[in-house]
């Protein structure tokens, strides 16, 4: 084989290596954009990621790479107010809408979009600065090389879900904590933790609620696992339609699930999750009819060890359980009021299984 050959097929496959080593949606996003830049010699390359909320679609930039820099955004924490509004961007909008790749010039620079699909919605953009064209051949080794990353995010998707529920699963939830955490900043002031919180003024509250399913076993009891299973389900697909879509939810234990709030001062984190808590009370489950959820919750402060931050939800939890259930409870409202007194947990912080 001509050297130039081995020369070019083993670049190639460092290529693919670095993308297929990945093990997370950051690392590889930052594969991808590198890998794309480097073959196709690209003046920037852009990933975007496409969300909905409340009822308009955005585009946020992931990674940003150029020649001499490289701006990156963990996708798991981007909100809506990092991208821009689809309506604002038409060149986006149009490549969302038509799920194909088009080519445009803007300030006379060649742009070259790209989308990326999951189940029929495109969830990605891949922009391309270039001067001069792709030509056919290059567009089908970006076909391939785009096939290649869909395939691997979806086996690192796998990895992240839980089977059943299709939320995200518990070793999800331990990695990404210690993240999240690190990202976290608050700035309401709890009169209840003020003494012991080093609060960032500007920021704004992160909240994380655990959600149980009261009398669980009497449904599995009565009904059978299987019953049992649907209720999980529909469960985590209101949860899912309920919770905003940066909102980071996990199943995280049997009939336990966590939600990551952000973006919201504390009223708001109650709202939302009683407006939760209401609708599942007033939903008809098949067969089993009426279930009810109890709620704990508790602020995100970046100086949390996982252990405070979930053992403080599960003690609001608790609290509820104990409460009469079907309710919402937050752990800073229960210390300010008294109800809850802080030197004596009621059970371990966290529950082992
Ligand atoms: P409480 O209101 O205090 O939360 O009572 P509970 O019955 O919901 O709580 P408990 O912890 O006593 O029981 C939880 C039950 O959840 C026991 C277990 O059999 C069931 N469970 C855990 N994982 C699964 C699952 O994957 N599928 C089904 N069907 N049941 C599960
Ligand atoms: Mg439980
Ligand atoms: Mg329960």
């Amino acid at each position: 084989m001509h050297a130039s050959k081995i020369a070019l097929y083993h670049d190639l496959i460092e290529h693919l290596r670095s993308i297929v080593g990945r093990r997370d949606r950051n690392s590889l996003n930052q594969a991808l954009v590198l890998t794309v830049g480097s073959i196709f010699g690209a003046a920037q390359t852009t990933l975007l990621r496409i969300v909905h909320h409340c009822g308009t679609n955005y585009a946020i930039p992931c990674v940003v790479r150029s020649a001499d820099a490289e701006t990156f955004r963990d996708v798991y924490l981007a909100a809506p107010q990092d991208g821009y509004p689809l309506d604002s961007r038409e060149d986006y909008a149009t490549c969302c809408r038509a799920g194909a790749p088009m080519s445009i010039e803007r300030d006379e620079i060649g742009i070259h979009l790209f989308p990326l699909e999951h189940r029929d919605e495109v969830h990605a953009l891949l922009e391309l600065q270039r001067d001069r064209p792709l030509d056919a051949n290059e567009m089908h080794l970006m076909e391939d090389l785009l096939g290649l990353f869909l395939d691997h995010l979806a086996l690192i998707d796998y990895a992240e879900s839980d089977t059943l529920t299709g939320l995200l699963n518990r070793k999800t939830f331990d990695e990404n904590l210690s993240r999240m955490l690190a990202h976290a900043g608050n700035d309401a002031v709890g009169e209840a933790s003020q003494d012991r919180r080093h609060l960032k003024p500007g920021d704004v509250s992160n909240w994380l609620a655990m959600v149980d399913i009261d009398h669980f076993k009497r449904i599995n009891d009565e009904h059978g696992h299987i019953i049992g299973d649907e209720v999980l389900l529909l469960i985590a697909q209101a949860m899912r339609r309920a919770f905003r879509f940066n909102d980071q939810l996990f199943r995280f234990g049997g009939e336990e699930f966590v939600s990551v709030l952000q973006l919201t001062d504390r009223d708001d984190a109650r709202h939302v999750l009683e407006r939760f808590r209401k609708h599942i009370e007033a939903s008809v489950f098949p067969i089993v009819g009426r279930v009810t959820i109890s709620i704990g919750f508790t602020r995100v402060d970046e100086l949390d060890t996982p252990t405070e931050l979930v053992g403080r939800a599960d003690q609001a939890l608790y609290f509820a359980k104990r409460n009469g259930r079907n309710r919402v409870e937050c752990y800073e409202d229960l210390v300010a009021s008294g109800q809850y007194v802080v030197a004596h947990p009621a059970r371990p912080a966290v529950e082992l299984f």
